[in-house]
């Protein structure tokens, strides 16, 4: 770090701007609005300074730059554009310890005004360290349109709030929570600013206080900017996570950093005492006054037996939300260049599982192999040999396009294509690994000329392999 960000109190106190055209204009109403006591040195002044400076009693001295003047100063900016001027600003400043901003040269200032977006008291600075101003203004305009517009009255209210909640709530977190509760409502607009303390109080108690929540959420395919804004928002505010093995480490950053986190993924062999516990920590801080995520890969209700833990929810009474995910199939699909559905090609698409020992039996492999559908194959890579066999007796064609997709979304996204009775093959050929995702149909072939992630690695299996002797076994 390069330059400290500090913020100035300069209520009354002497600054010298060196310049009388625009530029100095425009830093003599950021100094205006700090309050400071400015006079500005030049040897001409621009209309819009002389009727400031007329309108706030300003001090103009209409000479050239010497040293004396800056005797007593606390700050002082050269906006001229001549070179020698500014320089011997700088120096004399630097000499006498006195900070000095020189408008477009770093070298020669050792003070930098950041962008600044206003909603005093709060004020967010955005600096590049002089690099670049421009990127600096962009970045202000962005928060502009995110920050709340209420911010400044919010804050004072909160100021006169203080003393109060904290005599109400001696222990920090209630402190904390209704902190939390009465920015957020009134961010949302679902509180009038100017509500009374006890009013407010009351409002806290009924709907925040009295009961905890679990918000079952899907964390989307790994990559952190294919979450949804409400499972950021949501993240952000949890107390307790109980997350999945298949969530990325990316996401997890983005959890409100003392959060309690708890990894609560399966390993292949106990799965249903492992649900057991889960149920049970849901649970016990579900009826606790929390903020409890189950944060599931992908989405909730999609393989992720979402359901059955809010069933365990509803028998306790305790309330909930589900935020959807993008699951893996969508993402899947997008970030390889495999649309689902095509006029042309797939009218109809199904999600599909097969890694149960009875899938063979269980599954309806007539609806399955249906032509013109594109099959999505959620934890396939293991049984894809019975999913080959039985898709292709059950009339698929055996040189249908089908494509996976390892670790979707990621940086180390592969997309292997190649036709179904080359699926097994592919599997153990490339050594794929989990997470990865099987689409099979027309569609999986528009991947070789619509992938278009940066980071995918493509490879299109040559076609007529002989490697594979299924096709003749199921024919
Ligand atoms: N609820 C999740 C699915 C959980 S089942 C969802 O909606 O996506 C886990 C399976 O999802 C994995 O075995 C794999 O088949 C698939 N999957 C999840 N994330 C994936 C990813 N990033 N890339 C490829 N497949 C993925």
């Amino acid at each position: 770090m390069e330059y400290l960000p500090v913020t100035v109190h300069l209520l009354d106190q002497p600054c010298l701007i060196v310049g009388g055209g625009e530029v100095a204009y425009r830093k003599l109403k950021h100094l205006l609005r700090a309050g400071a006591q400015v006079s500005l040195v030049a040897e001409n002044f621009n209309q819009e300074i002389i009727k400031l400076a007329e309108e706030q009693g300003l001090e103009l001295i209409h000479s050239s730059f010497n040293a004396e003047l800056l005797t007593d100063q606390y700050l002082v900016i050269a906006a001229t554009d001549n070179p020698e001027i500014n320089q011997l600003v700088s120096q004399v400043a630097k000499q006498r310890h006195i900070w000095v901003n020189v408008v477009d040269d770093l070298e020669l200032s050792n003070l930098l005004m950041p962008a600044v977006v206003d909603r005093s008291p709060l004020l967010v600075a955005i600096s590049t360290g002089g690099v670049s101003p421009v990127l600096a203004r962009i970045i202000r305009e962005k928060l502009e349109w995110l920050l709340p517009k209420n911010l400044s009255a919010l804050l004072d209210k909160l100021k006169t709030f203080r003393p109060k909640v904290k005599k109400k709530y001696p222990d920090l977190k209630t402190k904390r929570s209704f902190a939390e509760w009465f920015i957020e409502t009134s961010i949302a607009d679902k509180l009038e600013l100017d509500i009374a303390f006890e009013q407010a109080i009351n409002q806290f108690e009924d709907q925040y206080q009295a009961k905890g929540k679990v918000y079952l959420v899907g964390a989307g395919p790994g990559a952190p900017d294919l979450l949804t804004v409400k499972a950021l928002k949501i993240l952000q505010k949890a107390d307790v996570v109980l997350h999945d093995a298949l969530v990325g480490e990316d996401v997890l950053e983005l959890i409100r950093k003392d959060a309690k986190l708890i990894n609560v993924g399966k390993r292949a062999n106990n799965h249903s005492t492992q649900q057991a516990k889960i149920n049970q920590l849901l649970v016990t801080y579900g009826k606790q006054h929390l903020t409890v995520v189950r944060l599931k890969g992908g989405d909730p209700f999609i393989y992720g037996r979402g359901g059955e833990e809010l069933e365990v929810l509803v028998e306790h009474q305790i309330d909930f939300e589900v935020v959807p995910g993008i699951t893996a199939a969508s993402a899947c699909a997008s970030y390889a260049g495999i649309p689902l559905t095509h006029r042309q090609y797939s009218q109809t698409v199904m999600f599909i599982t097969a890694h149960c020992k009875n899938s063979e039996e269980t599954l309806n492999w007539k609806s399955i192999a249906r032509q013109n559908q594109t099959l999505v194959v959620y934890m396939g890579l293991l049984r894809n040999e019975v999913l080959t066999r039985q898709m292709i007796r059950y009339g698929r064609h055996p040189d249908t396009p089908v494509a996976i997709v390892e670790k979707g979304t990621s940086l180390q996204q592969r997309v292997i294509t190649g036709t179904l009775n080359q699926l097994p093959d592919l599997v153990t050929k490339y050594q794929l690994v989990s997470p990865a995702l099987i689409i099979i149909g027309e569609v999986a072939a528009l991947a070789s000329q619509l992938n278009w992630y940066p980071h995918n690695t493509f490879i299109q299996h040559p076609a007529n392999s002989t490697e594979s002797n299924l096709l003749q076994e199921a024919v």
